[in-house]
Protein backbone atom coordinates (compact mmCIF):
# COMPACT_ATOMS: atom_id res chain seq x y z
CA UNK A 1 0.00 0.00 0.00
CA UNK A 2 1.42 3.76 -1.18
CA UNK A 3 1.33 5.96 2.09
CA UNK A 4 -0.97 8.17 0.32
CA UNK A 5 -3.03 4.98 0.37
CA UNK A 6 -2.60 4.51 4.08
CA UNK A 7 -3.64 8.12 4.61
CA UNK A 8 -6.59 7.98 2.51
CA UNK A 9 -7.79 4.87 4.40
CA UNK A 10 -7.11 6.91 7.72
CA UNK A 11 -9.21 9.77 6.95
CA UNK A 12 -12.08 7.80 5.72
CA UNK A 13 -12.33 6.29 9.04
CA UNK A 14 -12.71 9.65 10.55
CA UNK A 15 -15.13 10.85 7.81
CA UNK A 16 -17.04 7.69 8.44
CA UNK A 17 -16.75 7.69 12.27
CA UNK A 18 -17.79 12.10 12.04
CA UNK A 19 -20.51 11.08 10.05
CA UNK A 20 -21.77 8.40 12.46
CA UNK A 21 -21.40 10.77 15.27
CA UNK A 22 -23.91 13.12 13.19
CA UNK A 23 -26.91 10.43 11.93
CA UNK A 24 -25.35 10.42 8.78
CA UNK A 25 -24.24 8.09 6.00
CA UNK A 26 -20.71 8.04 5.39
CA UNK A 27 -20.97 7.95 1.27
CA UNK A 28 -23.08 11.36 1.74
CA UNK A 29 -19.75 13.06 2.21
CA UNK A 30 -17.00 13.27 -0.57
CA UNK A 31 -13.73 13.08 -0.33
CA UNK A 32 -12.00 16.06 -2.52
CA UNK A 33 -7.91 15.47 -2.72
CA UNK A 34 -6.31 18.93 -2.04
CA UNK A 35 -2.98 18.51 -4.94
CA UNK A 36 -1.72 21.81 -4.55
CA UNK A 37 2.20 21.34 -4.21
CA UNK A 38 1.93 17.72 -5.23
CA UNK A 39 3.42 16.31 -7.99
CA UNK A 40 1.42 14.25 -10.60
CA UNK A 41 2.57 10.65 -8.78
CA UNK A 42 1.14 11.59 -5.48
CA UNK A 43 -2.00 12.66 -7.59
CA UNK A 44 -1.97 8.82 -9.37
CA UNK A 45 -1.60 7.31 -5.76
CA UNK A 46 -4.40 9.12 -4.64
CA UNK A 47 -6.47 8.18 -7.53
CA UNK A 48 -5.45 4.23 -7.25
CA UNK A 49 -5.88 4.55 -3.53
CA UNK A 50 -10.00 5.05 -4.67
CA UNK A 51 -10.23 8.79 -4.67
CA UNK A 52 -12.08 9.77 -7.78
CA UNK A 53 -12.19 13.72 -6.98
CA UNK A 54 -8.21 16.41 -6.85
CA UNK A 55 -8.79 19.62 -5.88
CA UNK A 56 -6.44 22.38 -6.94
CA UNK A 57 -6.39 26.10 -6.07
CA UNK A 58 -4.15 27.09 -9.03
CA UNK A 59 -5.00 27.08 -12.33
CA UNK A 60 -1.33 27.10 -13.69
CA UNK A 61 -0.13 24.54 -10.97
CA UNK A 62 -2.93 22.24 -12.65
CA UNK A 63 -2.19 23.31 -16.34
CA UNK A 64 1.52 22.07 -15.60
CA UNK A 65 -0.16 18.82 -13.84
CA UNK A 66 -3.27 17.47 -14.89
CA UNK A 67 -1.75 16.51 -18.82
CA UNK A 68 0.45 13.88 -16.60
CA UNK A 69 -2.08 12.18 -14.42
CA UNK A 70 -3.24 9.56 -16.75
CA UNK A 71 -5.98 8.21 -14.71
CA UNK A 72 -9.87 9.42 -14.58
CA UNK A 73 -10.69 11.68 -12.19
CA UNK A 74 -13.01 15.03 -11.50
CA UNK A 75 -10.38 18.13 -11.14
CA UNK A 76 -12.29 21.21 -8.54
CA UNK A 77 -11.00 24.36 -9.18
CA UNK A 78 -10.90 25.37 -5.72
CA UNK A 79 -8.63 28.85 -5.60
CA UNK A 80 -9.41 32.25 -7.08
CA UNK A 81 -10.55 32.39 -10.96
CA UNK A 82 -9.24 36.07 -12.34
CA UNK A 83 -11.05 36.83 -15.74
CA UNK A 84 -8.21 36.07 -17.54
CA UNK A 85 -7.78 32.66 -16.46
CA UNK A 86 -11.26 31.60 -17.20
CA UNK A 87 -10.62 29.79 -20.76
CA UNK A 88 -8.16 27.76 -19.12
CA UNK A 89 -9.70 27.35 -16.07
CA UNK A 90 -12.39 25.72 -18.28
CA UNK A 91 -10.02 23.64 -19.87
CA UNK A 92 -8.63 22.00 -16.68
CA UNK A 93 -11.34 21.81 -14.47
CA UNK A 94 -14.40 19.59 -14.22
CA UNK A 95 -15.94 21.86 -11.44
CA UNK A 96 -15.57 25.54 -10.74
CA UNK A 97 -15.97 26.14 -6.66
CA UNK A 98 -15.16 29.69 -6.24
CA UNK A 99 -17.49 31.69 -8.44
CA UNK A 100 -17.73 34.53 -6.22
CA UNK A 101 -19.39 37.40 -8.15
CA UNK A 102 -21.45 38.05 -11.21
CA UNK A 103 -19.18 38.98 -13.62
CA UNK A 104 -16.81 35.92 -13.16
CA UNK A 105 -20.01 33.93 -13.84
CA UNK A 106 -20.96 35.77 -16.89
CA UNK A 107 -17.39 35.18 -18.01
CA UNK A 108 -18.02 31.55 -18.04
CA UNK A 109 -21.29 31.83 -19.22
CA UNK A 110 -19.97 34.20 -22.49
CA UNK A 111 -17.30 31.13 -23.05
CA UNK A 112 -19.49 28.14 -23.04
CA UNK A 113 -22.55 29.30 -24.72
CA UNK A 114 -21.82 28.32 -28.15
CA UNK A 115 -20.93 24.57 -26.51
CA UNK A 116 -22.99 22.22 -25.30
CA UNK A 117 -21.69 21.91 -22.03
CA UNK A 118 -22.97 22.94 -18.55
CA UNK A 119 -20.48 23.39 -15.95
CA UNK A 120 -21.22 22.54 -12.09
CA UNK A 121 -20.61 25.36 -10.04
CA UNK A 122 -20.27 26.19 -6.63
CA UNK A 123 -20.32 29.77 -4.88
CA UNK A 124 -17.50 30.61 -2.74
CA UNK A 125 -19.01 32.69 0.70
CA UNK A 126 -16.91 34.61 2.38
CA UNK A 127 -18.69 33.86 6.11
CA UNK A 128 -16.44 35.35 8.28
CA UNK A 129 -16.20 38.75 6.29
CA UNK A 130 -12.75 38.84 6.83
CA UNK A 131 -12.07 41.73 4.00
CA UNK A 132 -9.15 40.17 2.85
CA UNK A 133 -10.74 37.06 1.91
CA UNK A 134 -12.03 36.23 -1.50
CA UNK A 135 -15.87 34.94 -1.87
CA UNK A 136 -19.21 36.60 -1.71
CA UNK A 137 -20.11 38.13 1.71
CA UNK A 138 -23.23 36.48 2.89
CA UNK A 139 -26.11 39.05 2.45
CA UNK A 140 -25.07 39.16 -1.01
CA UNK A 141 -25.47 35.23 -1.51
CA UNK A 142 -28.95 35.13 -3.22
CA UNK A 143 -28.53 37.84 -5.45
CA UNK A 144 -25.37 36.00 -7.15
CA UNK A 145 -27.19 32.81 -6.82
CA UNK A 146 -30.10 34.18 -8.76
CA UNK A 147 -28.00 35.45 -11.45
CA UNK A 148 -26.35 32.44 -12.17
CA UNK A 149 -30.01 30.31 -11.76
CA UNK A 150 -31.96 33.02 -14.40
CA UNK A 151 -28.98 34.38 -16.52
CA UNK A 152 -26.13 31.78 -16.94
CA UNK A 153 -28.39 28.64 -18.86
CA UNK A 154 -24.49 26.90 -19.19
CA UNK A 155 -23.83 27.17 -15.48
CA UNK A 156 -25.20 24.45 -12.95
CA UNK A 157 -25.85 25.82 -9.59
CA UNK A 158 -24.15 22.58 -7.00
CA UNK A 159 -23.56 24.48 -4.06
CA UNK A 160 -21.74 26.86 -1.83
CA UNK A 161 -18.41 26.25 -0.38
CA UNK A 162 -16.37 28.58 2.24
CA UNK A 163 -13.09 29.03 3.71
CA UNK A 164 -13.62 29.91 7.35
CA UNK A 165 -10.98 32.61 9.07
CA UNK A 166 -8.09 30.22 10.08
CA UNK A 167 -8.39 28.90 13.43
CA UNK A 168 -6.72 26.46 15.31
CA UNK A 169 -9.35 25.02 17.19
CA UNK A 170 -12.14 23.64 15.17
CA UNK A 171 -15.03 24.61 17.04
CA UNK A 172 -14.44 28.32 16.49
CA UNK A 173 -15.25 27.32 13.29
CA UNK A 174 -18.98 25.42 13.83
CA UNK A 175 -20.67 28.69 13.63
CA UNK A 176 -19.62 29.35 10.01
CA UNK A 177 -20.31 26.30 9.11
CA UNK A 178 -23.69 26.10 10.43
CA UNK A 179 -24.06 29.49 8.98
CA UNK A 180 -23.29 28.37 5.83
CA UNK A 181 -25.74 25.48 5.63
CA UNK A 182 -28.72 27.92 6.97
CA UNK A 183 -27.65 30.14 4.15
CA UNK A 184 -27.80 27.25 1.23
CA UNK A 185 -31.19 26.03 3.11
CA UNK A 186 -32.40 29.50 2.42
CA UNK A 187 -31.32 29.55 -0.81
CA UNK A 188 -32.63 26.32 -2.13
CA UNK A 189 -36.36 27.20 -0.32
CA UNK A 190 -35.49 30.32 -2.18
CA UNK A 191 -34.80 29.93 -5.36
CA UNK A 192 -36.55 26.39 -5.62
CA UNK A 193 -33.41 24.52 -6.40
CA UNK A 194 -32.82 20.93 -4.98
CA UNK A 195 -30.84 20.91 -1.53
CA UNK A 196 -27.24 22.42 -2.33
CA UNK A 197 -23.78 20.79 -1.83
CA UNK A 198 -21.89 22.04 1.13
CA UNK A 199 -18.47 21.93 0.26
CA UNK A 200 -16.44 23.00 3.91
CA UNK A 201 -13.73 21.63 6.16
CA UNK A 202 -10.21 20.81 5.55
CA UNK A 203 -7.40 18.72 7.50
CA UNK A 204 -8.04 20.63 10.73
CA UNK A 205 -11.60 21.16 11.26
CA UNK A 206 -13.34 18.22 8.63
CA UNK A 207 -15.10 16.59 11.02
CA UNK A 208 -16.74 20.15 12.80
CA UNK A 209 -17.99 20.32 9.21
CA UNK A 210 -19.30 17.13 8.65
CA UNK A 211 -21.43 17.45 11.83
CA UNK A 212 -22.33 20.72 10.53
CA UNK A 213 -23.45 19.29 7.18
CA UNK A 214 -20.45 19.22 4.51
CA UNK A 215 -21.55 17.09 1.43
CA UNK A 216 -17.94 17.83 0.82
CA UNK A 217 -14.26 18.01 2.62
CA UNK A 218 -11.29 19.30 0.99
CA UNK A 219 -8.35 17.69 2.21
CA UNK A 220 -4.89 18.11 1.67
CA UNK A 221 -2.07 17.66 4.01
CA UNK A 222 -4.03 14.85 5.60
CA UNK A 223 -4.04 12.96 2.42
CA UNK A 224 -0.68 13.80 0.87
CA UNK A 225 1.65 15.10 3.83
CA UNK A 226 3.25 18.29 4.04
CA UNK A 227 3.20 20.27 1.45
CA UNK A 228 6.22 20.38 -1.05
CA UNK A 229 6.72 24.20 -1.14
CA UNK A 230 4.72 27.07 0.41
CA UNK A 231 1.71 28.30 -0.98
C1 LIG B 1 -5.20 24.09 0.49
C2 LIG B 1 -6.68 24.14 0.53
C3 LIG B 1 -7.41 23.12 1.18
C4 LIG B 1 -6.75 21.94 1.89
O1 LIG B 1 -6.07 22.38 3.02
P1 LIG B 1 -5.40 21.34 4.04
O2 LIG B 1 -5.30 22.14 5.29
O3 LIG B 1 -4.09 20.96 3.46
O4 LIG B 1 -6.33 20.19 4.18
C5 LIG B 1 -8.78 23.22 1.18
N1 LIG B 1 -9.42 24.24 0.59
C6 LIG B 1 -8.77 25.23 -0.05
C7 LIG B 1 -9.54 26.33 -0.68
C8 LIG B 1 -7.38 25.21 -0.09
O5 LIG B 1 -6.73 26.21 -0.72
Amino acid sequence: MSEVAGRVAAVRARIAAACSRAGREARSVRLLAVSKTQGPEAVAEAIAAGIDAIGENRVQEAQAKRPHVAAPARWHLIGPLQRNKARLALELFDVIETVDRIEIADRLEVLLAATPRVLPVLLEVNVGGEATKSGIALPDLARLADHVVTSCPHLALRGVMTVPPYDPDPERSRPQFAALREAAERLSADLGLPRLELSMGMSEDFEVAIEEGATEVRLGRIVFGDRRQPT
